[in-house]
């Protein structure tokens, strides 16, 4: 194990192991077969990578999707940690290179899809080098009750009667007994140690609104995270367009993903979002899995998911990098009458269907802490009184006065009707309606008719949910029947104390979000340096740009201001490798942007500043000098001066590069990007078969996009 902290530090530049991850290390180190249960960004992945690298001989990773496999080795590869993929995506001259790694012994991990084990001679051929594990990631996907069932998981059962004495370690998120059980059955595990970490993600911030003007709403949420990744869910294809293109028009760069698009534009725009050439992608469900970007700082619903598991699947894409990152679902009740009519035919998967429905609306209207209500619903105790993260805990809705008076009335209203009637009519009867169908059956005559008569029908119907939410009254059968439960009856006898709110206030009070780069300005400002820096290397090398580092990573950067190798070394997150790859860079860009003077009177931190150097530039370039000239006469690296005038172009809105882009090159650029579009820029450096560095294709984009400031984010063929 000791020797593991140090393979942690010097190829992941971490100090210290998350929950659980030491344990089922050193369960993989002895050998044993190992099922892993930790919510998505607990940390799964370095739980079998670690010990590849300790252990000798090759670690075989099973992977679902060659997205997951291709950003995994991207990482590993830039940490340092010889890996590689082999999947249909490979030429055949890249299958025969790895190949002869595998031959040479010198890969520590292979990445595979489920169905390359049944290739004939496949195991024979990898079984002829050393193996010392394989890893099952995803491996929900191995049982039907999960939500992601895939048929050549099954295949994998084959592993442990080919290698009885090889250990099998699986890794999910999905957390109930059933999908565990069928794990470790199917792949044959043979006494394997179960580790099951705590699904709370305190990181999360959980708030619900119902829907009013959901474009603002939605823009709302995107103000609070300038210039970072956020994915949008829609019910249907149609809401996906409409808000895309409504996002887009309002400057917002966005794209959609869902299930009607090919196949091509699907993978260019998911592409697109991974690589941070656009910030949002408003998706339907189809979207999600096959997404590592650690960094996704929000997740809004725009209707109500069909169940609190897709919920926290769906949501729990935010903030895999342990940062604050926010959920936000916005929703309305006629959501569930659409699910409720799109569910299934009669039977029991109806009624089961229908219960999952009941328990996520019941989530919708609930006064209880969210975290709690999360963690309870997958059997987990959840100990904090307040957990500070949800709009419940912090306060946003005003409680209603007389709570328990109100309360009162409506349970003793659905006792009066005889627990046989559902909350519409009984919100009828409380509100003392004469409808033919109340006045037939006499119940204007019970003393509870019309005894909320001076309340909005809409409150009295969201207070009835709101019980239902707090359990003091259920719903059944096919028709939501109201019953009062125990703990309603509790509230009856006046023993308990409770908390309504007002159901109609569409948009309460808000918090405040920290932005990740923390609070001061400075910081901030160097961070979104940082990550333009970030974003240029990642587009070099062809990777997404949380390979390079991730944003906890810019995070200290931004507030430590680490000036030399050795200081960068403290920063958590940065391996040897990394320092080597791109320390240097990086050190040069924390140097230039430290600030000459601060308001405060404290000393320079440095010399240089980098508002200083980007004036000086701007004159420059006002002056129309060539870039080579400006980066001679203000000392700074082409690449620098190049960042620098694309900012001047966007900032000032010229149109024409002419005195930086020769004509031909213009040209090219630019008719390459009426097929490819100007989203991003990769599309065109392809298209143009990478004759053209980055460096000048983002100039001339620049200016297109200037030329077209609304249409100008979503190219058509992204
Ligand atoms: P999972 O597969 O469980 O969803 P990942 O393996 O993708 O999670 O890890 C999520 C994030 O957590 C990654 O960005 C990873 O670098 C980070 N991480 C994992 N282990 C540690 C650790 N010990 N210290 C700091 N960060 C970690
Ligand atoms: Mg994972
Ligand atoms: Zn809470």
């Amino acid at each position: 194990m000791e020797n593991l902290h140090h393979i942690l530090k010097k190829y992941w530049g971490f100090d210290s192991f998350r929950p659980l991850q030491e344990q089922a290390i050193a369960s993989v180190l002895s050998g044993r077969d190992t099922l892993v249960v930790l919510p998505t960004g607990g940390g799964k992945s370095l739980c079998f990578q670690a010990p590849a690298v300790a252990m000798p001989g090759l670690a075989v990773v099973i992977s679902p999707l060659i997205s997951l496999m291709k950003d995994q080795v991207d990482h590993l590869t830039a940490c340092g940690v010889p890996a590689a993929c082999m999947n249909s995506s490979l030429s055949s001259q890249e299958r025969r290179a790895v190949e002869d790694r595998i031959r040479e012994g010198s890969l520590k991990l292979l990445y595979v899809a489920p169905e390359r084990l049944v290739i004939p001679d496949f195991l024979e051929r990898i079984g002829r080098s050393a193996i010392s594990f394989f890893a099952i990631d995803e491996a929900h996907c191995i049982s039907s009750w999960g939500h992601d069932f895939r048929p050549e998981y099954r295949r994998l059962q084959i592993l442990k009667g080919t290698f009885p004495d090889v250990g099998i370690h699986a890794y999910t998120a999905t957390a109930t007994a059933q999908v565990r059980d069928d794990i470790i059955r199917e792949l044959h595990l043979q006494a394997p140690e179960v580790l099951v970490g705590s699904f709370d993600r305190p990181n999360l911030q959980y708030r619900v609104e119902r829907r009013g003007d959901l474009l603002s709403q939605v823009v709302e949420v995107i103000a609070r995270h300038p210039a970072e990744s956020g994915i949008i869910y829609c019910i249907s294809r149609k809401n996906v367009d409409e808000l895309c293109e409504e996002l887009t028009v309002r400057g917002h760069r966005a794209l959609p993903y869902h299930a009607g698009m090919d196949d091509r534009s699907r993978k260019c725009n998911q592409e697109a979002f991974v690589h941070e050439q656009v910030e949002i992608i408003v998706a339907t469900v189809a979207f999600g899995m096959g997404i590592d970007k650690p960094n996704i700082r929000y997740v809004i619903h725009t209707g109500i998911p069909k169940s609190l598991e897709h919920y926290v699947q769906e949501s729990g894409r935010a903030g895999r990098d342990g940062l604050p990152a926010e959920c936000c679902l916005l929703f309305s009740d006629g959501d569930l009458v659409v699910w409720r009519r799109l569910l299934s035919e009669d039977g029991p998967s109806r009624q089961i269907a229908l219960r999952k429905l009941d328990d996520m609306a019941d989530y919708c209207h609930s006064g209880l802490c969210r975290h709690k209500t999360l963690v309870s619903y997958f059997g987990e105790e959840y100990a904090k009184e307040n957990c500070t993260g949800c709009d419940n805990c912090q306060g946003v809705r005003e409680g209603v006065a007389d709570s328990l008076i109100i309360a009162q009335k409506i349970l003793s209203c659905v006792i009066r009707l005889g627990e046989r009637v559902g909350a519409e009519y009984t919100t009828a009867v409380l509100t003392g309606s004469r409808e033919p169908r109340v006045i037939e059956r006499h119940h204007d005559k019970l003393s509870t008719w019309g005894i909320l008569s001076t309340v909005d029908k809409s409150k009295v119907r969201g207070w009835i949910d709101q019980l239902a939410a707090q359990k003091y009254l259920e719903r059944d059968g096919e028709f939501r029947v109201l019953r009062v439960t125990d703990s309603g009856r509790r509230v009856l006898k006046g023993e308990t104390s409770l908390h309504l709110t007002d159901p109609t206030v569409k948009s309460p009070r808000r918090t405040k979000f920290a932005p990740v780069a923390g609070g001061d300005s400075r910081d901030t400002a160097l961070f979104e340096h940082l990550r333009t820096v970030r974003r240029r290397i990642a587009e070099k090398l062809n990777v997404p740009p949380f390979v390079v580092f991730a944003d906890t990573v810019l995070r200290d950067l931004s507030s430590q201001r680490p000036t030399t190798t050795a200081t960068l070394r403290l920063i958590r997150g940065i391996g040897e490798r990394k320092i080597d790859q791109f320390g240097e860079e990086f050190l040069r860009a924390i140097r230039e942007h430290a600030p000459v003077e601060t308001n405060d009177g404290l000393p320079a931190v440095q010399v240089r500043s980098l508002t200083g150097a980007r004036r000086k530039a701007a004159d420059l370039f006002k002056q129309g000098r060539p870039l080579e000239e400006v980066a001679r006469l203000i000392e700074r690296a082409p690449s620098t001066v190049s960042q620098y005038l694309a900012e001047f172009i966007q900032r000032e809105g010229i149109t024409d590069p002419t005195p930086w882009v020769d004509q031909l090159t213009q040209n090219r650029i630019r008719s390459s990007s009426v097929h490819v579009g100007l989203a991003a820029l990769k599309p065109i450096f392809e298209d143009l078969k990478g004759e053209i560095p980055y460096d000048t294709i983002r100039l001339v984009v620049a200016c297109l996009r200037n030329e077209n400031p609304t249409v100008n984010r979503v190219g058509e063929g992204i």
